[in-house]
């Protein structure tokens, strides 16, 4: 059955908020999504009934607190179709995943070793191989994609024998294009290098499949999929997170501790020092179980139709510039020559719509754009055609204001 926003809106009462008595449009969807019902009732229910401190105690909350937490663990296994729970480490999002492979890796890079990054790279996987490079002398290279994603067969040639780690984005926050990953990881498995996917923006959408896709690590955060903030997951293959040195040391991820030597822990708990953010995994879980009773390819479907209608409407004006693709995509990101961004945010802002104006924490490519930011209206499944629409209506009534 076709999926429709109107069956789920009532999840997120947040919906309900109104400002300036317009009711708000919510489409900052790529930044953070709303939570449902069910999510926020997972949190409390583990405060009301569960709470303890993990793995540590042997008392019937501590029992119930480890049972929930592992379980979550299961759950999120599961939903990226992870061959085994103890591939699933917790993380406080993205970029902690990513430094945790940045910096666990480091032992392995050596002196002019390469590795490649795309050009369509949030700060979250740039700055840290960045630094990566810088620490032990290795090369930083791009891989430059097309602004929309697309790959050239010539391209193939930056995956040399140099090359260590390959890490590049599912899909792009700020334009929204899907990079040909497939290809790619293809390329960088022939030349024996390090596989990370960045899906901070594909798991809400896709139904990801860490075996099929068959990279090393796999690596999102909570909050961009209807989870709480502050959780978010590393995911790898056992070899490559047997490799990584422990980022962080300390309690829980050790087995035995002499004043001399650590014996650390095995996985998943050699990764995840002190105690962790339990409710968020629990909550995580939730959003897992919410994201997975949906129709998903039905869901996917239509929050590309909401991107599209919005695509089709403005791709008309001859004032606006669009970014993104013209199809296949969950957000529209666009600019008006003259108009700067932040003005249209704020005349949005003023009648209930909430988007976002900037570079999405992507400079290089909003150079290669030749802009400086970027207006970006992003989907998720509570939204509706009307707000689409709408959307649309008030940023052409807001061009008409401010273009001289
Ligand atoms: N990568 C991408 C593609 C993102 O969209 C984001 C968040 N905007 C991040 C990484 C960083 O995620 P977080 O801030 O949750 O660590």
């Amino acid at each position: 059955m076709a999926f429709s926003s109107s069956n789920i809106r009532s999840d997120f009462p947040i919906l309900n908020v109104t400002t300036d008595d317009h009711p708000i449009v919510y489409l900052d969807n790529a930044a953070t999504t709303q939570k449902p019902l069910p999510v926020l009732q997972s949190i409390q229910d583990y405060y009301l009934y569960s709470n303890a401190n993990v793995h540590r105690g042997a008392h019937f909350l501590s029992d119930r607190a480890t049972s929930a937490f592992e379980s979550a663990r299961n759950t999120v296994a599961a939903f990226l179709h992870a061959p085994e729970n103890s591939h699933v480490i917790w993380t406080k999002g993205t970029t902690e995943s990513i430094n945790m492979v940045a910096y666990g890796l480091e032992h392995l890079i050596e002196v002019d070793d390469e590795i490649l990054i795309t050009s369509l790279e949030h700060h979250a996987n740039l700055v840290p191989w960045q630094q990566l490079a810088f620490r032990t002398g290795a090369r930083l290279r791009v891989l430059p994609l097309t602004s929309t994603g697309e790959w050239e067969a010539e391209y193939a040639n930056y995956f040399t024998d140099k090359t260590k780690i390959f890490a590049s984005t599912h899909i792009s926050n700020a334009i929204g294009a899907s990079t040909p990953l497939a290809n790619m990881l293809n390329e960088a498995k022939k030349v024996g290098a390090y596989t990370l996917v960045d899906g901070a923006q594909a798991v809400a959408h896709y139904e990801v499949d860490v075996t099929a896709l068959d990279c090393d690590f796999y690596v999102f955060s909570g909050h961009k999929m209807y989870a709480p903030t502050g959780i978010g997951v590393l995911y790898g293959k056992s070899s490559a997170l047997e490799t990584l040195l422990p980022y962080q040391t300390g309690g829980e991820m050790v087995r035995h501790v002499a004043y001399q030597a650590t014996e650390f822990n095995v996985l998943p708990y050699r990764l995840e020092a002190g105690t962790p953010h339990i409710e968020g995994a629990i909550g995580l879980a939730a959003a897992c179980d919410y994201l997975t009773k949906q129709d998903r390819p039905e869901l996917l479907k239509w929050e590309q139709m909401l991107a599209k209608t919005v695509y089709d409407e403005l791709c008309l004006d001859p004032r606006i510039e669009i970014y993104s693709p013209s199809s296949n995509t969950t957000l529209v990101s666009l600019s008006v020559p003259n108009v700067h961004t932040l003005d249209l945010n704020s005349y949005l802002d003023s009648k209930g719509i909430g988007v976002r104006a900037g570079s999405h924490c992507a400079h290089p490519l909003m150079e290669q754009l030749g802009v400086g930011s970027t207006l970006r209206a992003s989907f998720a499944c509570y939204n509706t055609k009307q707000e689409a629409k709408r959307f649309c209506e008030v940023l052409l009534e807001a061009i008409d204001l401010l273009a001289d």
